[in-house]
């Protein structure tokens, strides 16, 4: 899976996304400054209120493109590679990209949820680090 995330460029890849039923999700933010991680069975606990709209594409659709609306912040308890439970809080793109990761482990696709289609162009403009803080 890490190997098919960085191939592809993509900022994160859930395990039915290659043919696995496992609970497994890899976020790929290293452009961002973020070590690459795995969470296994990740959950999200708690969702802000506040939702942002945000251009999202999908490596299992390409060339398609929408408009999703999700909650701005996050917090996500999954297992890490070594079993140990882990705590994830998050308003960024880590928040982002594991809703829609996890979002594949439910058998849940953007086409599920975009409302507006569009071109792809906004994806790069809005690329931004993230506050992220990772407890174990
Ligand atoms: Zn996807």
């Amino acid at each position: 899976m890490v190997d098919t995330v960085k191939k592809a460029d993509g900022i994160g890849l859930a395990a039915p996304q290659v043919g696995k039923s496992v609970k497994l999700i890899v976020i790929n933010l290293e452009k961002n400054g973020i070590p690459l991680f795995p969470m296994y069975n990740p959950r999200i606990v708690s969702r802000s209120f506040k939702k942002l709209e945000i251009e999202e594409g999908c490596l299992s659709l390409p060339g398609i493109y929408g408009l999703v609306k999700r909650p701005k912040g996050v917090i996500i308890e999954a297992e890490n590679s070594e079993g140990k439970t882990i705590r994830i809080a998050d308003e960024g793109w880590v928040a982002r990209v594991a809703q829609h990761e996890i979002d594949h482990i439910n058998g849940k696709l953007i086409i599920d949820l975009i409302k507006k289609y569009s071109q792809g162009e906004e994806l790069t403009k809005r690329w931004r680090t993230a506050d992220t803080q990772i407890e174990n």
